[in-house]
C-alpha cells in the first residue's frame, strides 16, 4: 500500500508508492564509465592549463614553493568563469511596481578537486578526499567574514543529468546574499521541534534511527550515514555527524578523516553497485550570521539521479519514491560488506 510520510525537519510530506516499487537492484541506469587516461588539451582544469581559468583564490599545494596560477596542486579554487553571481557588485534592493528585486551579487566559485582529467569522483582515493574537504573548510572559513554573505553552500554534481558541465571533476561553491528556500526551511523547522521540544530534531533522528536500525547503512565514530525516513528519491543519504555541530566548517581533523570515510563508502558503493549513477551532493551548514547552535545539525545529502520529477511533484511540491528507504538500506549494506575501500 502506498503511504505518506512527514519529513520531521522540512514538514513537507512525500509518497513512498510501493504499488510502483522497484527492486533496489533494478535501479543500475547509469552509464558504463570509462576512466580517461588522457587530459584534453583543451580542458581548463587539467594542471598545466592554469592560465585558462581565472586567477585562482586558493588552493592547496603538492610542491613546496608553488606560484599560483602553475601546476603543482592537489586542489585549486577559482572564481566561476561563468558566474550565476557576480561578487564585486553592490549588494542593492530596489522595487518595480509590486515586485522587488536585488543586485545579482554573491560569490560562485569552482573548487578543482583533482589536477589529473578525472570525470569521476569515486576515483579519488580516501586522502584525495580528505584533501577536498580540507578546501571546503577552508574557503567556508574565509568566505565567512565577508559580511554580505548570509549563506554558504557547497556542492557537487557528478554527471552531465546531474548537471556538470565540464566533464573534469569539480564542486562548486555558491556563498548567497540570503538564506535559500530548502535551508530556510530546515532552519524553521528545526528551531520550531526545538522550541517544542528543547532538543534538536537531527539529534533525536540520529537517535531513533540507531535504536529502529531500520534505515542506516553505515557508521563510524563520528558520523551515521543513514536513508532517511521520508526520502524523496530513491537512495538518497544522509551522512550526519554523531556530535550536536551546526557548523560544518568547525569539523576537527579527525572529523575530516571520518567524514572522507563516510563519502567514500558511498560513492564507491554508487559506483560499483549501480553503475555510475548521475548524482548532486550538498553541504547545509549554519548561515554565518545566525546563532543556530542550539537547533541546527549540518549535514550532507547525498541524492542520485534515478528517476525524473514529471507534473505531480512539480506541481504539487510532493514527491513520489517508488522505493522504501527500509529496502534501499539493507540493500546498501548488504552490498557495503563486498566493498573494499582503497585508502
Ligand atoms: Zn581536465
Ligand atoms: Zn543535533
Ligand atoms: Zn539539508
Amino acid at each position: 500500500m502506498p503511504e505518506f510520510r512527514k519529513d520531521l525537519i522540512t514538514g513537507e510530506w512525500v509518497i513512498i508508492a510501493t504499488e510502483r516499487a522497484k527492486r533496489p537492484d533494478k535501479f543500475k541506469k547509469g552509464t558504463s564509465y570509462k576512466k580517461i587516461k588522457t587530459c584534453p588539451e583543451s580542458c581548463p582544469f587539467c594542471a598545466g592549463n592554469e592560465s585558462m581559468t581565472p586567477k585562482e583564490v586558493f588552493a592547496i599545494n603538492s610542491i613546496k614553493e608553488r606560484k599560483p596560477d602553475t601546476s603543482g596542486w592537489q586542489v585549486r579554487v577559482v572564481p566561476n568563469k561563468f558566474p550565476a553571481l557576480i561578487s564585486n557588485l553592490p549588494l542593492d534592493t530596489s522595487k518595480i511596481g509590486i515586485y522587488d528585486k536585488m543586485s545579482g551579487f554573491g560569490v560562485h566559485e569552482v573548487i578543482i578537486i583533482s589536477p589529473k582529467h578525472i570525470c569521476n569522483i569515486a576515483e579519488l582515493g580516501l586522502k584525495e578526499l580528505e584533501v577536498m574537504i580540507n578546501s571546503y573548510v577552508n574557503r567556508m572559513l574565509s568566505l565567512r567574514e565577508d559580511e554580505k554573505i548570509k549563506s554558504i553552500i557547497i556542492m557537487h554534481n557528478q554527471g552531465k543529468e546531474a548537471g556538470a558541465s565540464l566533464d573534469h571533476i569539480h564542486s562548486q561553491l555558491f556563498g548567497l546574499p540570503m538564506i535559500p528556500p530548502v535551508l530556510g526551511k530546515e532552519l524553521s523547522g528545526t528551531l520550531a521541534y526545538f522550541n517544542s521540544k528543547n532538543s534538536c530534531a537531527i539529534c533525536d533522528i540520529l537517535k531513533f534511527e540507531k535504536e529502529e536500525d531500520k534505515r542506516v547503512v553505515f557508521e563510524n565514530k563520528d558520523f551515521l550515514v543513514f536513508e532517511p525516513f521520508a526520502s524523496g528519491s530513491p537512495y538518497e543519504t544522509w551522512i550526519v555527524p554523531k556530535r550536536h555541530a551546526h557548523n560544518f566548517e568547525e569539523m576537527t581533523n579527525e572529523q575530516t578523516k571520518s567524514f572522507a570515510y563516510c563519502l567514500k563508502v558511498m560513492l564507491d558503493f554508487f559506483y560499483k553497485n549501480l553503475d555510475n549513477p548521475p548524482f548532486n551532493y550538498y553541504i547545509h551548514t549554519s548561515p554565518t550570521l545566525m546563532d543556530t547552535s542550539k537547533y541546527f545539525h549540518w549535514h550532507l545529502e547525498l541524492i542520485p539521479k534515478l528517476t525524473i520529477k514529471a507534473g505531480f511533484e512539480m506541481g504539487t511540491g510532493v514527491n513520489i519514491n517508488i522505493t522504501k528507504p527500509e529496502y534501499t538500506a539493507e540493500f546498501i549494506k548488504e552490498n557495503l560488506k563486498e566493498l573494499k575501500i582503497k585508502v
